[in-house]
């Protein structure tokens, strides 16, 4: 299932992301007014299949009248809240270990990094000007990935046991904090 989700919902495309669906985010889009951009995100969602997600009824209404394409209008603020929606909606099952398949940015590709790509990565260099020795820090993880759209690399490191843990106990439960 693929997505495309308005300006207001940053946030859950980047968890749809990191849960492994591929979703196109209308922050991406630059120079188009709200009106060309509406309509952009209406025709791309048709042509690509892709399911809308949206916090505007205008536009829900919109694309489930005029254009007849998958859409949903969603009716929470708090992400986790959206995400589980999004879950009951379509009845997707969210992986408890997710796989490191699509960068959280911006949706491209990840592929294991080589060694020399992840010294010679912006991530590395960050760690090195704070004085992190970084041969070392290097080998305290297994894999790392490298996005094929902006070149990002990524570990799995705190950040993505905090992922885990979000994952384990408000998604798959679904109990999510208030
Ligand atoms: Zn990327």
């Amino acid at each position: 299932m693929k997505f495309l989700a308005d300006r207001m919902l940053g946030r859950l495309s980047s968890w749809l992301r990191i849960l492994g669906y591929d979703t196109i985010s209308a922050n991406s889009f630059v120079g188009m007014s709200n009106a060309a951009e509406d309509t952009f995100m209406l025709e791309l969602s048709r042509l690509e299949g892709r399911t809308l997600l949206t916090r505007d009824a205008q536009l829900h209404m919109r694309a489930n009248e005029k254009y007849g394409i998958s859409t949903l209008l969603v009716d929470d603020g708090n992400v986790l809240h959206q995400l589980n929606q999004v879950r009951e909606q379509y009845s997707l099952v969210f992986p408890e270990q997710p796989e490191a398949i699509r960068c959280s940015i911006c949706n491209g590709a990840l592929h294991l990094a080589s060694i020399s790509e992840v010294l010679r990565s912006q991530e590395i260099a960050n760690l090195r000007a704070k004085g992190v020795n970084c041969e070392k820090f290097i080998q305290k993880h297994a894999d790392y990935y490298k996005c094929d759209r902006c070149g990002k690399i990524f570990w799995k490191g705190q950040h993505w046991r905090n992922i885990l843990e979000t994952t384990r106990h408000h998604l798959h439960c679904g109990q999510v904090p208030h």
